[in-house]
C-alpha cells in the first residue's frame, strides 16, 4: 500500500542533511558547550553556528535568538515574559481568537491572575481587523501577540501593519510565526517584530527545540530559571544536537525557499482544485490569497471529518481535523468557529498539508481514496439536506 503523509503542519520529517549534521553531537562531539576545554568549545561553536543559521533565516542579529525547546516554549516565555516585566505598566494583553493553543491557555491563565485579554475577531478570510485592533488598544495595553500564519486554515496576518500600530502606542509586538517558517518570507527588522516565536520540527529539523527572537533592547522576565545558559536568559543545558539540527534546517530553509513555496502551492493547488471540481458539496476554508503554500482545509458537507481520516488512515493516507493538537477533543475547532463556519460544516472539515517529499501521485492517490470514501460515508450518513443541512 502507498503511504502518503499529507500533514505537514502537524510536524515534518527530519530531513538527511539534518540528521547528518546532527549525528556526531550525540557520540565524539558530546560535550557540554558551557565547558571551558576544548571539547566544550566546539559544543559551543556548534550552537553559536546554528544561532546564527536561525538569524540568517529571519533577517536578525544572531543574539536576538534564544532557543528553547520548541514553539511553546517560546510562546509561553513571550507572554508571561512580557507580561511580568511590564505589568506594573499596565494589565491588558491583546490577541486573537485563532491563535495556537499555546498562545490561548497561556492568555487563560494570566486572566485568573488579573490580566484582561481582548481576543481580535477575523474575518472571513480569516484575517484581524487593524481597526479593530486600534479599537483595543488602551493604556493599560502592555502586550500585542498575533500569529502570523493560522495553523488550520493557513491565512497570512498583515504583520507589518500591526508592527506599526504597536510601535506607534509602544507597545511589544510579539507573534507566533511557527507555520510561517520557511513558508512565508521574514524579516523581523522590517515587519517590526519584538518577540517572535520559532519550532524546529516544522520546518525538517527535529522536534522539541525552538527559538524565541527577542529584539536587541528589549526586556522581558526570564521563565526558567537556572544557569546561565543563552546569554543568561534561559537556564538549562543545550539541546546541542537539537539546536544543531534546527540550525541547518533553518539554512536548508533560506537556501531552497523558493523551490519549497513553488513546490508546496503547485501541489495544494492541484489537491485543492481536484478535489472541489471532482467531489460534490466540498468548500475551501479561508482564502487563496496570502496563504501557507502547503495548506488546504476542506469541509465535505454531510459527513464527518473523523470518519474521512479514519477511512483514509487505512488507505495508508495521514490527514489532520483542526490541528494536532486538538483532534482528541470533539470541541469544534476554534478556528473555523471564529471564521463564521457553521457547526455541523465544522465536523465534516479535514486540513491537508503537503510539504516537500509530497508528490504528484501523491495527490493523484489521495483524491481517488477521497472519491471512494467521501461517497461511501454520504451512502451511510443518516445526515442529509432534508434534516438541516
Ligand atoms: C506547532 C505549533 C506550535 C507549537 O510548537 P511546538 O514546537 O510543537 O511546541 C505553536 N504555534 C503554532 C502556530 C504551531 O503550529
Amino acid at each position: 500500500m502507498r503511504n502518503v503523509y499529507l500533514d505537514y503542519s502537524a510536524t515534518t520529517p527530519v530531513k538527511e542533511e539534518v540528521l547528518k549534521e546532527m549525528i556526531p553531537y550525540f557520540t565524539e562531539k558530546f560535550g557540554n558547550p558551557s565547558s571551558l576545554y576544548d571539547k566544550g568549545l566546539e559544543a559551543r561553536d556548534a550552537v553559536t553556528h546554528a544561532r546564527e543559521q536561525v538569524a540568517a533565516l529571519i533577517n536578525a542579529d544572531p543574539s536576538e535568538i534564544f532557543f528553547t525547546a520548541g514553539g511553546t516554549e517560546a510562546d509561553n516565555w513571550a507572554v508571561f515574559g512580557a507580561t511580568d516585566k511590564l505589568k506594573e505598566k499596565g494589565n491588558h494583553i491583546i490577541t486573537t481568537k485563532i491563535e495556537h493553543h499555546a498562545m490561548l491557555h497561556s492568555c487563560a491563565f494570566l486572566e485568573k491572575h488579573g490580566f484582561d485579554v481582548t481576543y481580535l475577531d477575523i474575518d472571513k478570510d480569516g484575517r484581524v481587523d487593524l481597526q479593530q485592533l486600534k479599537d483595543s488598544i488602551t493604556d493599560k495595553t502592555i502586550l500585542i501577540s498575533v500569529m502570523m500564519v493560522n495553523n488550520e486554515i493557513g491565512t497570512v496576518q498583515p504583520i507589518k501593519e500591526i508592527g506599526k500600530i504597536a510601535k506607534e502606542h509602544k507597545i511589544l509586538f510579539h507573534t507566533d510565526a511557527v507555520q510561517a517558517l520557511g513558508n512565508v518570507p521574514i524579516d523581523v527588522k522590517d515587519m517590526g517584530i519584538d518577540l517572535m516565536s520559532m519550532s524546529s520540527h516544522k520546518i525538517y529539523g527535529p522536534k522539541g527545540e525552538g527559538a524565541l527572537f527577542i529584539r536587541k533592547g528589549v526586556r522581558i522576565s526570564n521563565y526558567l530559571h537556572g544557569g546561565a545558559q543563552e546569554a543568561g536568559r534561559r537556564a538549562g543545558t543545550e539541546n546541542l544536537t537539537g539546536i544543531v539540527g534546527f540550525g541547518k534546517a533553518a539554512e536548508l530553509a533560506r537556501v531552497h525557499f523558493d523551490e519549497h513555496v513553488k513546490h508546496s502551492s503547485t501541489l495544494r493547488d492541484y489537491l485543492v482544485e481536484r478535489i472541489l471540481n471532482e467531489i460534490p458539496d466540498t468548500t475551501l476554508n479561508g482564502t487563496m490569497e496570502e496563504r501557507h503554500p502547503g495548506n488546504a482545509n476542506i469541509t465535505f458537507k454531510y459527513i464527518e471529518g473523523e470518519s474521512i481520516l479514519l477511512l483514509l488512515n487505512q488507505f495508508g493516507i495521514s490527514v489532520s481535523t483542526g490541528s494536532a493538537c486538538s483532534s482528541k477533543s470533539l470541541e469544534p475547532s476554534h478556528v473555523l468557529v471564529a471564521l463564521g463556519v457553521p457547526v455541523e460544516m465544522i465536523h465534516g472539515t479535514v486540513r491537508f498539508t503537503v510539504g516537500d517529499f509530497t508528490t504528484k501521485e501523491d495527490i493523484d492517490y489521495v483524491v481517488d481514496c477521497l472519491k471512494q470514501v467521501v461517497t461511501r460515508l454520504r451512502e451511510l450518513s443518516p445526515i442529509n439536506e432534508k434534516k438541516g443541512w
